[in-house]
């Protein structure tokens, strides 16, 4: 894994013109992106800020103890947003896109970051969804209601749109997320006209394939990068953390809107990762969420970079 460093570089000479000509500078900013290589092409990610999670909704089924024991806190999470970028000779993919203003306050920041990656969001030529929830899919429209990806086709898993479209999501989802039924259906609204439903096993883009990783939410989807005899899996939140998701693939959690299947999904996720020996970009993990699985007595261990 390798830093980008041109973006940083040229901040660093523009505070530094900045002092020398007694303007103001901003913070001084931490690298925005971490890439690793793919045949010709790139994989970036840039983060999205991260989310504030209460470990009762997290884990409702587990114990205080059962939370001690895997070392996680007792009271909230604060799970990172990985936006992941595929930069091809000719493509520039993005994988979700960020909450945008109107979610958390600590998330909302993918904009700010790839500006300071050096990445125009003009340059998105395609976006393509895991799923609909509001942390990945509501960052497409700005304060105004307008498209931020504005050149992009947008593509989204067919059953993802079907469910937030349908009568069964107000019965399904409990009544504190009926904001998370509006609000896609507000972005599905507004990328109709430049929308392609997928479905799983469809290459989607040249190297882009998609797997059926629903459980999560109906449709969701995980996508195989393909490049160079190489491959990069991107998640999703088909596995959430980096702890619970590895050593316990098999407990309900409670951000599954299905939790036996998603608890199904993850385990034979992480099957695949470890027998094809796949790196991963989680959308939750620590960022920028880049690493591997490995088996660890009767589950697994995340192992970073
Ligand atoms: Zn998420």
């Amino acid at each position: 894994m390798n830093r980008v460093l041109t973006r940083r570089d040229f901040l660093a000479g523009t505070a530094a013109a900045a002092t020398m000509m007694g303007l103001p500078i901003g913070p001084a900013r931490a690298a925005t992106a971490s890439s690793v290589s793919l045949g010709d092409a790139e994989v970036l990610v840039v983060s999205d800020g991260s989310l504030t999670q209460p470990m009762s909704f997290v884990l409702p089924d587990r114990s205080p103890e059962e939370i001690a024991a895997l070392g996680l806190p007792a009271d909230t999470l604060h799970p990172d947003c990985n936006v992941t970028l595929l930069r091809t000779p000719d493509r520039l993919v993005m994988f979700d896109a960020g909450s945008g203003p109107l979610f958390q306050d600590t998330v909302g920041a993918l904009a700010d970051n790839l500006a300071a990656a050096g990445i125009d969001p003009g340059d998105v030529t395609d976006v393509v969804f895991t799923h609909a929830h509001p942390d990945h899919i509501w960052g497409v429209l700005d304060d105004f209601d307008e498209l931020v990806f504005s050149k992009a086709r947008y593509f989204l898993p067919q059953a993802e749109w079907d469910f937030w479209r349908s009568d069964d999501a107000f019965a399904d989802l409990p009544e504190e997320r009926a904001s998370f039924i509006v609000g896609a259906r507000n972005r599905f609204d507004a990328l109709e006209e430049q929308v392609t439903l997928i479905r799983p096993g469809e290459e989607v883009l040249p190297g882009v394939e998609a797997v059926d990783t629903a459980g999560h939410t109906p449709g969701h989807m995980s996508y195989v990068l393909h490049g160079g005899g190489d491959s990069v899996l991107v998640t999703g939140d088909a596995i959430l953390n980096a702890v619970i998701s590895f050593e316990r693939p098999d407990w309900r959690v409670g951000p599954d809107q299905d939790q036996d299947q998603g608890a199904k999904t993850r385990t034979a996720l992480l099957d695949r990762i470890t027998a094809d020996k796949l790196r991963i970009v989680g959308f939750h993990l620590p960022h920028p969420g880049i690493g591997t699985a490995e088996r660890a007595g009767s589950a697994y261990r995340f192992v970073a970079g």
